[in-house]
């Protein structure tokens, strides 16, 4: 019994060990693709016309009520996203290209640890890209950990290159994990407040930007694989952001795909950083010990 109880846990561990993430265990899709939508407040979604978005809150999981961490701007919660950790410990306190305090941890590369780095720790050959449509999100990516990333430059006047470029390298390169970042309500939101006709008019464009998106995902056959979030990082009060009020630090968390949980409301408490954390637990990469993000429960 007890020789046989041995060549089980040897066929277990070995099993254990053929999983995708190099780390034990299988990935629960062997893709992640986030698309960011600079500025999405949870404030529009009463009459927010974006019917593909609604669609896939009840095919997966969803929240309207993910906190960003403060201040709300950009750089902080971009970056939150993808490093796990609240502002006070990254330093990103600000949209600076640098940290404003020393970070409590840092990489190799002089970086506060992000999932990109935490995957190609895992597994180098996991292809990671970043497209964008503000320079400033690189430098919360670590670029160091990437194998491509493209800024569009001047989206305003060449809406269409965010998906196009996204499809391209989506379908040429299949990657393992990729953040697609959309400034466009952003924009809509600083040129004319929260609540402007402008704003719910920009909405079902964008909405129609991450369905083809997502329809690229599709042609390049791996859809069937992946995960795919919709987020954001913060709202607008009249025309700014930055603040501490409900429009600002309330924003809309929509997952589905391969293994998450359908028709799912997420009643648990979500700050940015758990984002990072949901992202690494797709991967069973473990997390260093200066992150402070805790997956939801959206998995099956
Ligand atoms: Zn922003």
């Amino acid at each position: 019994m007890k020789k046989f109880l041995t060549v089980l846990s040897t066929i277990l561990l070995l099993a254990g060990c053929s999983g995708n993430s190099g780390n034990g265990g299988k990935d629960i899709a062997s893709h992640v693709i986030i698309i960011g939508l600079d500025g999405w407040g949870t404030w529009c979604m009463d009459k927010a016309d974006i019917p593909f978005i609604r669609e896939k809150m009840n095919e997966g999981s969803y929240t309207l009520y993910k906190r960003s961490v403060l201040p709300s701007d950009s750089g902080p919660n971009w970056a939150a996203m993808m490093n796990g950790t609240p502002a006070e410990s990254s330093g990103i306190l600000r949209n600076e290209p640098y940290p404003l305090c020393k970070p409590l941890a840092l990489t190799e590369h002089n970086a506060q640890p992000t999932f990109f780095h935490l995957l190609k720790q895992a597994r180098p050959d996991a292809e990671t890209g970043v497209v964008t449509e503000w320079g400033d999100f690189l430098n919360y990516a670590d670029t160091l950990c990437l194998d491509y990333y493209k800024r569009i430059f001047r989206p305003t006047q060449n809406p269409d290159a965010i998906v196009e470029e996204s499809v391209r390298y989506i379908k040429d390169k299949k990657p393992v994990l990729c953040f697609i970042h959309i400034d466009a309500l952003d924009h809509v939101g600083h040129t004319y407040g929260n609540g402007a006709p402008e704003y719910y008019a920009e909405l079902p464009v964008v909405d129609d930007r991450v369905r083809r998106i997502v329809d690229g995902i599709k042609e390049a056959g791996i859809y069937d694989d992946s995960i795919i979030i919709v987020t954001s990082d913060h709202g607008h009060e009249g025309k700014s952001h930055g603040g501490r009020s409900q429009n600002e630090i309330e924003t809309p968390f929509v997952i589905w795909g391969k293994g998450v949980r359908k028709n799912h409301e997420i009643k648990e408490t979500f700050i940015q950083y758990d984002v990072a954390a949901t992202v690494a637990k797709v991967f069973h990469l473990d997390t260093p010990q200066s992150w402070r993000g805790v997956p939801v429960d959206v998995f099956e």
